[in-house]
């Protein structure tokens, strides 16, 4: 699967963030616009679902990058492909409606206070979204469910992470969702897990159904902002 790294930031600020790697090399926020962008993009999507994630979160000043996500709609629309979300952000989940067609308003991000008041409420639809990929940060946190889009949760197992913390977010996560664990990618202060969390972790798939441990070598292809195409998330 082909995962477009997107560099819109992120609100929050978490240990050792691959974010924070992305943003040394600045990349704009308008590099979907490139025609060099655009031309890997047609080149290496193919005509499974692609993914959006990484750089920050893709959800992040949502209102200001719309414009990137009616792109990505039209290329679907055009090209018969859907998408997979990958965000931290449960905002926009709780506004979108039971519907095959998720909606959801624009510019509730807008950092001017006015702006917000001033909103026209355009309706945005995230016609193509086929999946959410949740990561969760330090906790459980709840998203309602969204028409037929599939929920999958992830979390990242690093050196904070205990037994009884893993069992905990087990049984928080409703039946109808998924559950990934995530091999760590090394970066700053964060370390991987204790062997006994790592081997727990791995063996999820034996305590519930749909659920996978993702290893860093299970990774894809990486679309950058600049156009490149990497197979490794930090090569
Ligand atoms: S939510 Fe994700 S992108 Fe944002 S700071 Fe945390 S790890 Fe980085």
């Amino acid at each position: 699967m082909l995962s477009i790294i997107t560099a819109f930031g992120c609100k929050y600020d978490c240990r050792g963030c691959i974010h924070w790697n992305i943003s040394k090399v600045c990349y704009p926020t308008t590099f979907w616009q490139n025609p060099s962008w655009q031309k890997a993009l047609a080149m290496n999507v193919g005509t499974e679902p692609f993914s959006v994630s990484g750089g920050g979160d893709p959800m992040n000043a949502f209102n200001d990058n719309v414009d990137f996500w009616h792109y990505l709609e039209a290329l679907c629309q055009v090209s018969n492909l859907e998408y997979d979300v990958h965000t931290s952000y449960d905002e926009i989940f709780k506004l979108v409606k039971k519907e095959k067609k998720v909606e959801a308003t624009v510019r509730l991000w807008h950092p001017d206070v006015n702006m917000r008041k001033n909103d026209k409420m355009t309706i945005f639809e995230f016609e193509h979204l086929r999946k959410v990929v949740f990561h969760l940060r330090n906790q459980y946190v709840s998203i309602p469910e969204i028409g037929n889009v599939e929920t999958r949760f992830a979390y990242v197992v690093d050196d904070k992470a205990t037994i009884d913390g893993l069992e905990r977010l087990e049984k928080e996560i409703p039946e109808r969702c998924k559950l990934s664990y995530r091999e760590l990618v090394p970066c700053g202060e964060v370390k991987p897990p204790k062997p006994d969390v790592d081997e727990f972790a791995r063996s999820v798939s034996e305590r519930r159904a749909g659920a996978i441990y993702v290893e860093q070598k299970d990774y894809n292809k990486y679309l950058w902002p600049d156009g490149t195409i990497k197979t490794k998330f930090l090569s």
